[in-house]
């Protein structure tokens, strides 16, 4: 079984519209890879059509999960079988405690007939919380019902440290979130790094990746990885924008 995370010739549309052009990417456990893509260039979509969003339907491609085919599982199982997504835009879930939230979703991962351990299990929310620097009323509270941005980011990074998944994708995890909360919550990222672990991190700016070192760089435009490279990637990126490797495709 291979300790990877293989995307090939990726296709996908929404409501009849093609948005993943034959993506293909791979991110074996042990490293944390970076996309960084224009707007609207699908990165989103990329990791919606992981997690097994409803409104994406796959025409073509696969992506295998330690040679598991992850698009053939339902959304549940994919949780459970260790896929992570920390959405752009985090879902609120009005009457259901945040505390209450992560524990149903470890109980589910236990063997039937096993119970979680409370005691265990507040201990470790909290330490984690105190990792986050995130104050205490937020177990009681209804998952991102109300949160700020900044809070909901924060409260993803929760939910990944608590489920420990074997491959974490991270959208735009930085968007509304100041410096310092970047900081907190970059360190809860680089806390999770594991030879056990895939990281997959997407983000239209820079910043954030001098905080998490990625290993490799993709560039995403137009539904595809149109080219990978060094964490300096990044930085020529972010120096001479996206318009330069538009050019660079232009002219291949
Ligand atoms: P990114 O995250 O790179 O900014 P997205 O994946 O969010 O890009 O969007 C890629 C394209 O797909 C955009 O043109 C967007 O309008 C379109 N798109 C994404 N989701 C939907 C949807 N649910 N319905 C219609 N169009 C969508
Ligand atoms: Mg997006």
């Amino acid at each position: 079984m291979s300790n990877t995370l293989k995307i090939e010739n990726l296709q996908a549309s929404v409501e009849g519209t093609e948005i993943l052009k034959g993506l293909s990417l791979e991110v074996p456990k042990g490293e944390v890879h970076a996309i960084m893509g224009p707007n609207g260039s699908g990165k989103s979509t990329l990791s919606k059509v992981l997690a097994g969003h409803e409104d994406y339907e796959v025409t073509a491609g696969s992506a295998l999960m330690d040679g598991v085919d992850l698009l053939g599982m339902e959304i549940d199982e994919r949780s459970r079988a260790g896929f992570f997504l920390a959405f752009q835009y985090p879902h609120e879930i009005p009457g259901v405690s945040n505390a209450n939230f992560l524990r149903a979703a470890l109980q589910a991962r236990l063997p039937k007939g096993e119970e979680i351990d409370a005691v265990a299990f507040y201990k470790d929310m909290y330490a984690k919380m105190d990792e986050l620097e995130m104050d205490r009323k937020f177990t009681g509270r209804s998952v991102n019902e109300g949160f700020s941005g900044g809070e909901k980011k924060r409260n993803e990074i929760l939910q990944m440290m608590m489920l420990e998944p074997k491959y974490a994708v991270l959208d735009e995890t930085d968007s509304g979130l100041d410096i310092d909360a970047l900081k907190v919550v970059a360190q809860g990222v680089n806390a999770m790094r594991s030879p056990e672990r895939g990281m997959l991190v997407i983000t239209h700016y820079q910043r954030l990746l001098d905080y998490i070192v990625p290993d490799v760089v993709h560039v995403m435009f137009d539904g595809k990885i149109v080219k990978s490279g060094g964490k300096d990637l990044a930085l020529e990126l972010e120096e001479k924008g996206y318009d330069w490797v538009k050019e660079e495709l232009a002219a291949a």
